[in-house]
């Protein structure tokens, strides 16, 4: 018989199935937190990078503007001899600082151009300069570096960086102005675009009011930019943080403050260069982990077969012997090193075997009668049965006690049944190990004969009747019996048959007057002769 139970998730399935989710839990937390810890540091640097880059640029920046200044004070004191300005001079004065300079002006105290360089900046000597800064310089009278500006004459965006001509009385006579052209090549580009990296970061300068002067996209140059960054510098401030722009993009910025001029540099990371370290950094730790992973999973399948197996064997051992008892081998020896089913494995050994000695004392009281302590009825129908099936002869005898009714009705029927235990001891005594007495009801008794030999089941018959005859029985008399003999095959195939065919010589036996034996064949041939 099969087990009706479901076969379900294991115990093994159920503990691999537990380290398993353990194991990945931790290399999950472990691959979060180194994660967690590696982007903290990478945004950390690129921070401090920016930071320290940006101030660096606002240093050089500084420096430049110094240069610059200087150079355009220079400019003025040579001016300042008047004369001496010819073309000529004024080219080779713009020659020595190209490198600084768009252009040179020279303008006198009422703005009209007096002298510029090179020749195709769009303007001619006498015109009167009329933009905002110019007029500034004039009214001032100082050495100034100007906000962004577009010139009136040329419509071009540019910084002033102008020094006041004053002659040796103390007399204000115009100003030098080197130009910026931010939206051309210049000083500051070429200086901010030498340091580009490649992982996307880039610089721009944002003058006071957050207009951009320099951007690697040179387009931008004269945009606004309003950001925190922007916000946090233009107000005189260094550092550097992480912001959002406002298409949504985050970026790791570092900036400086630039006081000559009260710019703001910036320089910036796009955020998403962290992930591909990160991503490098998750592979890593899953490529160096997987063998070890691995490892550990098939060892945890071992483990969990090795605590599931004695408990698995019990289960299924203790299913089967529920099921079908009488087949159930004796208990298996299961060794564990875990104290739970060694104890479990010898109460299932206690209660099994003994079931199994209850169920088998059971199956022998059924077939056993009483009173008598013989095979009975029950056990006579399965043994007769048995015997056909497996037996080439043998030979069935039917006894039946004479007048036992008187037995009764004359000492009782306690003495009635001490007279039947008397008798099923008697044939206990007469038979030997192969033959079975057996009770077949009431006050009828028989033996199965092993043999098939009609002669020698006769005479162990008669000798019974002789041994009850020369015996007393609990009444105090001896008593007699009644017998009739068939034989397997020869008086009948199948148990009726031979149980009719005894009783029919039984019935003769009494017939003829009781304390006789009959055997049914000798009976057949009696009555051919009559
Ligand atoms: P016969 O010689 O023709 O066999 O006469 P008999 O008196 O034996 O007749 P019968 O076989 O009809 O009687 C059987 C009696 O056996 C009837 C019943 O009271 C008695 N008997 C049957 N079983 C038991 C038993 O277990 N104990 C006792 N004390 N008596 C039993
Ligand atoms: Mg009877
Ligand atoms: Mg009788």
């Amino acid at each position: 018989m099969k087990s009706i139970i479901k076969r379900g998730i294991t115990l093994r399935f159920t503990i691999s199935l537990l380290v398993i989710a353990a194991i990945l839990l931790t290399m999950l937390t472990s691959i979060t937190s180194a994660l967690q810890v590696n982007r903290t540091s990478l945004i950390d640097n690129y921070l401090n990078k920016n930071e320290s880059y940006s101030k660096k640029l606002a240093f050089n920046t500084n420096e430049l503007l110094t240069t610059m200044q200087e150079n355009i004070a220079a400019i003025a004191s040579i001016s300042v001899r008047g004369n001496e300005l010819n073309p000529q001079m004024i080219d080779d004065l713009y020659q020595a600082n190209r490198e600084y300079f768009n252009s040179i002006v020279i303008a006198d105290a009422d703005r009209v151009v007096q002298a510029y360089s090179p020749q195709d900046i769009g303007i001619s000597i006498g015109d009167k300069l009329n933009s905002k800064q110019s007029k500034e310089a004039v009214i001032l009278k100082n050495s100034f570096i100007s906000e962004p500006y577009r010139t009136t004459n040329t419509d071009r965006l540019i910084i002033l960086v102008s020094a006041p001509i004053v002659d040796h009385e103390g007399n204000y006579k115009g100003f030098v102005g080197g130009t910026i052209y931010l939206e051309e090549d210049n000083v500051l580009s070429t200086m901010l675009r030498k340091h580009f990296f490649g992982d996307g970061s880039y610089v721009y300068v944002v003058d006071k009011n957050g207009d951009l002067i320099f951007h690697s996209e040179q387009a931008r140059v004269g945009q606004h930019i309003k950001n925190e960054a922007v916000e946090t510098v233009i107000s005189g401030q260094s550092g550097s943080r992480k912001i959002t722009n406002t298409p949504g993009k985050i970026f790791l910025v570092g900036y400086a403050y630039e006081p000559k001029s009260s710019w703001g540099i910036v320089s910036q990371t796009p955020y998403e260069v962290i992930n591909q370290p990160l991503r490098q950094l998750v592979q890593r730790m899953l490529l160096h982990a997987m063998p070890f992973l691995l490892l550990i999973l098939v060892l945890a399948w071992w483990i969990a077969s090795r605590i599931a197996k004695p408990l698995n064997t019990l289960a299924q051992f203790s299913d089967e012997a529920m099921l079908n008892p009488v087949s159930a081998p004796n208990v298996p020896d299961i060794h564990s090193y875990y104290y739970e089913v060694s104890l479990l494995s010898r109460s299932v050994k206690i209660a099994l075997q003994s079931m199994n000695r209850d169920l088998t004392n059971l199956r022998h009281k059924v077939n056993i009668d009483g009173l008598t302590g013989l095979v009975n009825r029950r056990g006579f129908d399965s043994l007769i049965a048995e015997w056909i099936e497996s037996k080439p002869s043998f030979i069935l005898i039917l006894f039946d006690i004479d007048h036992f009714k008187q037995v009764n009705d004359t000492y009782g029927h306690v003495v009635g049944d001490a007279v039947l235990r008397y008798l099923a001891q008697l044939m206990q005594q007469l038979l030997s190990n192969e033959d079975i007495a057996f009770r077949y009801g009431g006050e009828e008794f028989g033996i199965l004969v092993r043999h098939g030999e009609l002669d020698r089941a006769k005479a162990l018959a008669d000798r019974l009747r002789a041994q009850l005859a020369s015996t007393i029985s609990p009444t105090g008399q001896p008593i007699t019996v009644s017998a009739g003999i068939s034989s397997f095959p020869a008086h009948g195939q199948t148990a009726e048959e031979l149980v009719m065919r005894a009783d029919e010589a039984l019935y003769d036996s009494k017939e003829n007057g009781r304390n006789k034996t009959t055997v049914f064949m000798v009976k057949e041939l009696q009555k051919l002769d009559r």
